[in-house]
């Protein structure tokens, strides 16, 4: 009888019950339940969902520079029980991560904390600095192992710049990532401009400033038809731009992140600094186009735009507070509400989280087939958990979930075959 490294039993994937059997860090099969197998360790899957490990497109690790707000192990610590085995990692960092020896440093810092993984896979920035004077040498970049350049954080301004770095990166197989607002439209602005931004006095961001941009890039990438991927996309505006642009055939793909799909500008009325987030949470009606666009394929990814902060730099006004939510201790969770709302269901998770993403960034996945990479997590889409200060593992607490009861938790986490992380007994 064949020997495997692990087996998982009665396990949930796609409607029906699977054992799955591994070894050498790979899936060798899904096999009928109830197959009698031997392997040196084995799981009870009853009730639980396997799913692809996630990936995350769109992190802030704040590691160089920051480590007070998280640092590169609590960030991966956080990855590794949300479900995450790969986050990509923004450039914003102190000093940013525009040369091979803050790329090498980040990635050092990940396999000394996770040398199993979660694996972090750094962002390179598109200009020095971020300032958006001149180009980051993109080949330098990949070849220390960036995986996509971006100047998230500080937009490029210049739309020369802005299309010179697109043809530099692919020159190197790289996508860019765009951050789209309009520096000038949204200055000073705290949540999203409309009648409840009048009412609570607080200055507002139009959806036009992230749509003026959203355009600018789908008419460039059309132009030079070369790729881009737009960022925490946030309006329903935009929704539309980038479906008319891929019926045309323009190779844009998009990211929207879950505060996005079921928070709208209401949270703020309380002045909670913790649902403080650029681009601001916009209307319901936005919510309601970018759940369709999720479902439609018309945004490819979910990411977290994971952004975590001291509480003493959220304990202040609303105007004064930074943005940002840390999201990966909750991005499961909140997406099993979606399924559970029927927006979305697991198959759109393995999609959203980890297929679409691996195929945008040229990212290893598990599709689990004979032969992927063994990376996946097991999920109890129903397990009820407090989100306590505790139980969040990011250094950043800044959640509206904070406190909240929440349903849906990662029981174990393999990847490459190993278990990195479990809740469970094994036998
Ligand atoms: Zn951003």
């Amino acid at each position: 009888m064949a020997h495997f490294d692990l087996v998982v039993h009665n396990v949930s994937w796609q409607d029906e019950v699977y054992d799955i059997l591994v070894k050498d860090g790979r899936i060798v099969e899904l096999a009928q339940a109830g197959s009698s197998t031997q392997a040196s360790r084995t799981l009870d899957g009853e009730g639980l969902v396997v799913l692809p490990s996630l990936i995350d497109a769109h992190v802030h690790l704040r590691e160089p520079g920051q480590e007070y707000k998280e640092d590169i192990a609590s960030g991966l610590t956080a990855a590794a029980h949300g479900g995450f085995g790969q986050v990509m990692a923004m450039a914003n960092t102190s000093p940013v991560n525009d040369n091979a020896s803050v790329t090498r440093f980040m990635l050092d810092k990940g396999a000394q904390a996770f040398p199993y993984g979660p694996w972090v896979r750094p962002v390179g920035a598109l200009t020095m600095g971020l300032l958006g004077q001149e180009l980051a040498p993109a080949g330098e970049l990949a070849q220390a192992g960036c995986v996509a350049i971006s100047n998230d954080g500080l937009p490029v301004t210049s739309t020369e710049l802005f299309r010179r770095g697109m043809e530099y990166a692919a020159d190197f197989g790289l996508k860019v990532i765009d951050h789209c607002e309009d520096p000038w439209l949204g200055h000073g602005g705290v949540m999203n401009e409309g009648a409840i931004s009048s009412r609570l006095g607080l200055k507002g961001i139009p959806t036009v400033s992230e749509t003026i941009q959203v355009a600018r890039d789908i008419l460039l990438a059309a132009y030079l038809d070369l790729p881009v991927h737009l960022a925490h996309i946030s309006c329903r505006e935009s929704v539309e731009l980038i479906a008319q642009a891929k019926e045309k055939g323009v190779p844009v793909t998009a990211e929207t992140c879950p505060h996005y799909l079921l928070w709208d500008e209401t949270w703020v009325v309380e002045y909670n600094t913790s649902v403080r987030v650029n681009p601001p949470l916009r209307t319901r009606d936005d919510v309601l186009a970018l759940r369709q666009a999720v479902r439609t394929g018309v945004i490819d990814i979910l990411v977290t735009d994971h952004a975590p902060h001291a509480a003493h730099e959220k304990n202040v006004t609303f105007a004064a507070a930074p943005n940002g939510i840390s999201g990966l201790d909750t991005a499961l969770a909140l997406t099993c509400e979606l399924v559970r709302a029927g927006e979305l269901d697991f198959m759109d998770i393995a999609r959203l989280w980890a297929w679409n993403t691996a195929d945008i960034f040229s990212l290893p996945t598990c599709k689990m087939g004979t032969g992927d990479p063994a990376d996946f997590i097991l999920v109890d889409p129903d397990l009820a958990w407090i989100a306590t200060a505790d139980a969040l593992k990011s250094k950043g607490k800044n959640t509206p979930c904070l406190g909240q009861e929440l349903s849906g938790r990662v029981m174990t986490h393999v990847l490459g075959g190993r278990v990195i992380l479990s809740h469970q007994d094994f036998s």
